[in-house]
């Protein structure tokens, strides 16, 4: 059965699901509150009132401020008599007659005896306290709106994949899948309810565990590919590289250097913080491995990323005649074709993309090499694929989101780690301020005097249009704003996520030529970008993003030796955007990020990754992570998973045995 034969589905609302990332029925029942509203019975002297009573009154409709009415009238609730007020309901007056019995949400103002109504539904408060679930969710549909769809989706033969092997189910008590899911939709008391998070929360964390550790040990004694270029024949290319490298990229491309020439397989994390210089090791990496005679594979995830690598490799090793070429989910189905050819024949020697190069046609001659950047936003399986299109490829994974040691160790336990620590030099510290909206002149200020000295400024905001829901600023009004500002005297961009590839490419050109100054963009650059002539960045209703996100996007600027400069622009949450103007060391912030928001966005916006969970939360059940992690190591020790299809399936797949 497909999503749309869902009662309640119509065009308009599979449209917003998709937007959701809901595509299947499937997708639907796996969409999970986010926490839960208890419906019980108050005293009035609640923070939160919910209380049930009698109408007494007709009620009464007033206006003001033009659009705006009330709606009034006496309320009894057995206890007290009171007055209940609710704005912009007028419709509801009709419905709402004495003596008609209604539950009443809001706050209750003592002075004027009057419950102030966030909302009023018709008929009494259950007897035992109700849980309603809240889910995150776009504008256009409620929470209640989804949990009705969710709801009839229920109804149906849904399907899930059930991973949790029995043997251990009995173990912790835990419900049936199915159970669990309709529990946590349709909750009926406290301890089910409690038990079907855990149930899949569980199931969430075991599985992710147990791909790490089929991982690891399929890692294990791993012989790889022993080189046997000399470091000497490294050091050559080194040299005439137009920069020296840092302490720490050189120790790093030295550890890997040593991976490569001994027989056992790479398997490495390459960690350093935004601007750090981790590209270019990558690409000293894929020389080694050019020069022993090895296709390389470097992925990465969004196509902007894939054409600013293979332009700066071919850039900076052009002398030496290296087969380079780009695939991505856009290169056309001619080239694409010719391309798979040549990696199959050999003549491509290096190949930068995005996880078009895991596709199933593609074949490799000779893979040796295979490099993940941003490796937080992929998947486990998708990183294994690409590896596996290589029987002895070395592995190297770039990442610029840190993660809290213990946490790195129990995630990442079956990899090497390199860190780069400092910068390179000249590298002055991004000055960092936060402003209110009303203090918008100042920023402009800034801009015009960075402008003015010829460099670039980004600008950032949340959303790429005007919404009426959400007062947030948009890309489209800024593009107006900046433009009376500064349209005469300089050139405006836009660069957002709804863009064909061809129109971003070209204005992220542009911006690299300067033939742009002003970058209006949504965080779709992000990750990655690098136009050292850019100084300025300044971020709209900063509020909206997480530390480590911000820090990101800080890190586009400040990556040369001139002074550059971000600005936080936000009239809400001083105390948690100041950490930013504290420091810019990337570890700290991940750190403030976690203690703040759990897992929150250190590992990315919601992205094919596995690190976002839908339920579980890395910080907050990070006990019952480690448990899954021996619970699954056992399972694959044991062959516990046998008598699981679905995990049985996983192995042969991450295994390659399929
Ligand atoms: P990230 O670690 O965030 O991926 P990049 O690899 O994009 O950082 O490097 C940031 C910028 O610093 C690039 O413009 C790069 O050319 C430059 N860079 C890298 N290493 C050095 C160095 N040792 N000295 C000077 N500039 C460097
Ligand atoms: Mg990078």
């Amino acid at each position: 059965m497909e999503l749309n034969e869902i009662k309640g589905v119509g065009p308009k609302t599979l449209n917003l699901l998709n937007k959701l990332e809901i595509n299947t029925i499937n997708d639907l029942v796996e969409y999970y509150p986010y926490r839960y509203e208890v419906i019980k019975r108050t005293s009035l002297e609640e923070e939160r009132v919910i209380i049930d009573g009698i109408i007494e009154s007709i009620p009464q409709v007033s206006f003001f401020n033009k659009k705006m009415n009330r709606l009034m009238f006496n309320f009894n609730t057995g206890d007290n008599l009171c007055k209940v007020v609710i704005f912009n309901r007028m419709f509801l007056k009709a419905n709402l007659k004495p003596n008609t019995i209604i539950t009443v949400i809001g706050k209750y103002d003592k002075d004027k005896n009057t419950i102030i109504a966030s909302d009023i539904r018709f008929g009494q408060l259950p007897e035992k306290p109700k849980y309603e679930p809240i889910y995150h969710t776009i504008n256009g549909i409620s929470s209640r709106e989804l949990n009705k769809l969710v709801l009839s989706a229920l109804e149906t033969d849904f399907s899930y994949n059930e991973y949790i092997p029995t043997y251990l189910k009995d173990k912790y008590k835990f419900l049936p899948k199915r159970e669990s899911i309709i529990n946590i939709h349709k909750p009926n008391n406290s301890n089910n309810l409690k038990n079907s998070i855990n149930t899949l929360k569980y199931e969430e964390l075991f599985l992710y565990m147990f791909k790490m550790n089929i991982l690891k040990l399929n890692n294990k004694n791993n012989l790889g590919l022993k080189r046997n270029i000399t470091f000497k024949t490294l050091e050559e290319v080194i040299d005439k590289l137009p920069f020296t490298l840092t302490k720490d990229q050189y120790s790093s491309i030295s550890e890997i250097y040593d991976d490569l020439t001994s027989e056992k397989r790479m398997n490495r994390l390459l960690q350093g913080d935004v601007g750090s210089g981790k590209t270019i090791v990558a690409f000293l990496t894929m020389i080694i491995n050019y020069f022993s005679g090895y296709q390389s594979a470097l992925m990465v995830p969004t196509e902007i990323l894939a054409h600013q690598h293979y332009n700066s490799f071919i850039k900076l090793f052009d002398s030496y005649n290296i087969n380079t070429e780009i695939l991505t989910g856009k290169t056309s189905a001619k080239d694409k074709k010719d391309i798979y050819r040549r990696l199959k024949s050999g003549e491509i020697d290096i190949i930068i993309g995005t996880h078009a190069l895991i596709t199933e046609n593609v074949e490799y001659k000779n893979l040796g090499l295979v490099i993940t950047d941003e490796q937080h936003r992929f998947g486990v399986n998708q990183r294994s694929n690409l590896r596996n299109k290589g029987a002895l490829a070395d592995v190297l994974y770039m990442s610029a989101t840190p993660i809290p040691r213990t946490y790195a160790l129990t995630i990442y336990g079956d990899m090497d780690i390199s860190n780069i620590k400092t910068m390179p030099s000249g590298r002055k510290e991004v000055i960092t301020y936060l402003k209110k909206e009303s203090e918008i002149k100042e920023v402009l200020t800034l801009m015009y005097q960075e402008l003015k000295l010829n460099h670039q400024v980004y600008v950032i905001a949340p959303l790429i249009e005007d919404s009426d829901k959400i007062d947030l600023t948009n890309v489209n009004k800024l593009e107006e704003q900046m433009n009376k500002a500064f349209g005469k005297l300089y050139t405006i961009g836009v660069l957002h996520g709804k863009m064909k590839q061809q129109e971003k490419d070209e204005v992220m050109n542009k911006f690299k030529n300067n033939d742009i100054q002003i970058l209006i963009s949504t965080t779709v650059i992000e990750v990655g970008i690098d136009v050292p002539n850019a100084t300025t960045m300044i971020i709209f209703d900063a509020y909206r993003f997480g530390l480590s996100q911000l820090h990101q996007l800080r890190g586009r600027v400040g990556r040369n030796n001139l002074q550059s400069y971000c600005v936080l622009i936000s009239n809400y949450e001083k105390e948690r955007l100041d950490v930013l103007l504290e420091t810019t060391d990337g570890f700290k912030i991940s750190e403030e990020d976690f203690k703040l928001r759990g897992s929150g966005d250190l590992f990315g916006v919601r992205q094919s990754g596995d690190m976002i969970f839908k339920i579980a939360n890395l910080k907050n059940d990070y006990k019952m992570l480690l448990v899954a992690k021996d619970d699954s190591y056992e399972c694959i020790l044991n062959k516990g998973y046998l008598e699981n299809d679905y995990l049985t399936k996983l192995v042969n797949q991450i295994c390659n045995l399929d």
